[in-house]
């Protein structure tokens, strides 16, 4: 095993737990400089680093390590400049795929806080990997697909804006590069500007503090499609809403187009002006949902073809029947697999493939509880868990409330009358009825099945 084989290992479990941006930050350009009989010293890149990953990882990688190589029992760190070749790279599998420009660019940043960003990148922050040719199509995500290639074929009439929206790691980024680097290849000299809406709100607000307002909106205003990712983050921030809209309008107004993600629907985003919701809804809404288990098979065959690698089809399945929520997790898991079989050289079975994930499959189902769910769902609807608990008959209490004894019967398959009790002592009928009436309304209306999906993923997130 090459000393990166055993990083990767170590750090496998940290990088399916954390989010993409997070694992990048304290991961990137680290690895293991030295590995000694019963010690391995580990590289990182700055004093700040090394704090943060032996305060919060330290366990995890002992942990790791204890498993894959049991006779080092030591981790050393060390601080010090990486060269690439034995630098950690995002995801050994496929790096460059999972790491937008975006990010990257943060992290160099963060990396020479002395450098000043040139932003826009010359490619406008699109990732070339997130194409229509490598997202899988399912069910879950026909509409949105559908509305993006329309969008692509002839951007800013039919659809403008294109709002995506729905939970974590379910596609939406994707899709909206998608459409830039097709509209990009059909026409090279178009200028295409791919931000977050935390990108755009530190323009703003650096433009102001530095009085650069001519640029920033020479930026914003002048291109020919403007992709803002997580616009849900705009939320209570006014003055970034103020000229958000005008940016909006402007481009509108000249026929350029504008894509929009968001985790969840326009008139849904808390503190957020009605006249940016009711333009949000101008054009087409289109949602995205967790897959069913054929898409995330045929998801998992995809990425696995174009890593030119076979698994088992048994392995396959046991990965889409426990990562189901979603997409970034699944190719995560499977990016995990893969690492120990590139170290085993050989094959895997299905016992060391349930091994290797038996901490992401039981982590989460052990993890929630009655009170987590409670909370998730207190926090969705903006109420206090106090509101959710008491004894009023409100509307606005009693939704959330059955929503959260109708989670906690599917997810956790609790009593009527243990979920009666945890709810300030109700009497079992009135859970059933409460479960009932969600239940109905989740087969009945497809919105109240998109906001389940979007408190689950909150619960298990
Ligand atoms: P979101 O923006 O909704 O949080 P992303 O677009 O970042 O999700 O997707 C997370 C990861 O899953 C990315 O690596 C993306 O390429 C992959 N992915 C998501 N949906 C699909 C799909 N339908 N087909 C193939 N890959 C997908
Ligand atoms: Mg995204």
């Amino acid at each position: 095993m090459t000393n990166q084989q055993l990083w990767q290992a170590i750090i496998g479990d940290l990088e399916v737990s954390l989010s993409k941006a997070n694992f990048n930050t304290w991961f990137k350009n680290t690895g293991i400089i030295e590995k000694a009989e019963d010690y391995i010293v580990v590289g990182v890149p700055s004093n700040f680093t090394r704090d943060w990953i032996s305060d919060k990882y330290h366990a995890t990688m002992l942990k790791a390590l204890k498993s894959i190589a049991p006779e080092v029992k030591v981790i050393k760190y060390y601080v010090g400049h990486f060269k690439a070749e034995n630098a950690t790279q995002p995801s050994l599998m496929d790096s460059a795929a999972n790491t937008p420009p975006q990010e990257e660019q943060k992290q160099q940043e963060n990396l020479n806080p002395g450098q000043k960003s040139t932003s826009p990148t010359k490619t406008g922050g699109l990732n070339p990997q997130y194409t229509f040719d490598t997202f899988v199509v399912g069910q879950n995500s026909e509409l949105a697909y559908a509305a993006s290639t329309a969008v692509a074929k002839s951007p800013g009439s039919q659809y403008n804006p294109l709002f995506i929206y729905g939970g974590v790691g379910l596609g939406k980024t994707h899709l909206m590069h998608a459409v830039g680097n097709q509209i990009q290849k059909s026409d090279p000299n178009l200028k295409i500007l791919y931000v977050t809406s935390e990108k755009f709100t530190n323009d703003y607000v650096a433009a102001l503090g530095q009085k650069r307002m001519d640029s920033f909106k020479a930026l914003y205003r002048n291109v020919d499609m403007l992709l803002v990712d997580d616009i849900q983050f705009i939320a209570g921030k006014e003055q970034t809403q103020e000229v958000f809209f005008h940016t909006f309008n402007e481009l509108r107004d000249k026929g350029k187009q504008i894509i929009l993600t968001a985790d969840r629907l326009p008139k849904d985003i808390p503190a957020i002006e009605q006249r940016l919701v009711s333009r949000f809804e101008w054009g087409m809404v289109a949602d995205i949902s967790a897959p069913n288990l054929e898409t995330r098979i045929a998801i998992l065959q995809t990425k696995l073809g174009k890593k030119g690698v076979e698994v088992s089809k048994e392995i396959t399945e046991f990965i889409a029947e426990n990562v189901v929520n979603n997409i970034r997790e699944l190719e995560g898991a499977l990016n995990k697999l893969l690492i120990y079989q590139q170290i085993e050289n050989k094959p895997l079975t299905l016992d060391q493939a349930k091994n290797i994930l038996a901490s992401i499959v039981s982590a989460k189902k052990k993890a929630v509880t009655l009170s987590k769910i409670a909370e998730s769902v207190a926090n969705f609807y903006s109420i206090t868990m106090e509101d959710l608990l008491k004894q009023s008959r409100r509307k606005e209490y009693v939704k959330p409330r059955q929503t959260a004894m109708y989670l906690a019967r599917k997810e956790l398959g609790s009593s009527f009358p243990s979920i009666g009790e945890f709810f300030g002592g109700r009497d079992h009928t009135t859970v059933m009825h409460g479960v009932e009436k969600v239940e109905k309304a989740v087969t009945a209306n497809d919105g109240i099945k998109q906001e389940m999906e979007l408190i689950l993923e909150k619960i298990y997130n």
